[in-house]
């Protein structure tokens, strides 16, 4: 597993702070046996934090971002990764009560919106407490890329990876990610009728929804390709979540459709 790590925030920018959480992660994950190939510093911009998280994703298998959990405007980096990743808000109601709690008592009357973003974790994602601040992390996992969300201030984000974040990597510690990809014939070859990703997709949505192994489509220039990937301690541990999702699909599209499968990309 290789990573990259995104550290969020002007001051950082403006050589007004160090980059400790770089410094602290990079040594952690090396500890961890995770290679770390690169590390981002982007400021508190939504157009530049979006194109440095997906830059992130496109080339490491875990990105771990610091910073912009907060309340403000610009603290926006849980919702790029979740909109990245593809994960849905929903609202935390632990998190809710604390940050109404904690408003309460520093005397604040009106809950503004903004206040509760930081209440909002993706849904069917791990959420990571924070025992010295009131933004949550949170890590997610999706077609083999995770991501992980730390909050800027070293006092939070140090205690949070050393207790839920290596909790979370544990799981993927010599775990190898296998994908299954069952290809369909294209138009000149295949029987009238099921061709192309849309009538596939049609026949397998529910299948979309499963976590793992997860399922995902992809056109081809006249077929469709299904992926289906999960990890395992080994290839065949991989395979006994795999397979049987792969019998499922191969039936409801029907043999007939079905050029190939193949284990390798
Ligand atoms: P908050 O809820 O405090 O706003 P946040 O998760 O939104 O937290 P930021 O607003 O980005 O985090 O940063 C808050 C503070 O944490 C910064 O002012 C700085 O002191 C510290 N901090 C942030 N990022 C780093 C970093 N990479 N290295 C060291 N310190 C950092
Ligand atoms: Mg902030």
């Amino acid at each position: 597993m290789n990573a990259e790590i995104v550290c969020i925030g002007t001051e950082l920018l403006l050589g007004d702070i160090v980059n400790t959480n770089a410094q602290y992660l990079a040594k952690r994950l090396s500890e961890l046996g995770i290679n770390v190939y690169y590390q981002t510093v982007v400021g508190d911009n939504p157009g530049r934090i979006r194109d440095a998280v997906q830059t992130a994703f496109s080339r490491a298998d875990l990105v771990i971002t610091t910073g912009g959990l907060g309340p403000t405007k610009d603290d926006i980096s849980k919702e790029v990764v979740m909109e990245t990743l593809g994960f849905e808000p929903v609202l935390d109601k632990v998190t809710e009560r604390l940050v109404r709690l904690w408003l309460r008592f520093t005397g604040v009357k009106e809950v503004a919106p903004e206040q509760l973003k930081q209440a909002y974790v993706p849904k069917g994602g791990t959420i990571l407490r924070n025992k010295f601040g009131t933004a949550p992390g949170c890590a997610m996992e999706k077609d083999g890329k995770i991501g992980i969300l730390l909050p800027g201030p070293p006092r939070e984000m140090k205690p949070m990876f050393e207790t839920a974040v290596k909790k979370v990597l544990s799981q993927y510690a010599n775990q190898t990610l296998v994908s299954v990809n069952i290809y369909t014939k294209d138009f000149l070859h295949a029987p009238v009728g099921i061709v192309g990703e849309w009538p596939v997709a049609e026949k397998i949505s529910d299948l979309f929804d499963l976590t793992d192994p997860t399922v995902a489509t992809y056109a081809g220039k006249a077929n469709c390709r299904i992926r289906v990937t999960s990890r395992g301690t080994d290839r065949e541990d991989a395979h006994r979540k795999i397979d049987p999702v792969v019998e499922d699909i191969v039936n409801r599209i029907g043999k007939e459709y079905i050029d190939h499968i193949s284990d390798h990309d």
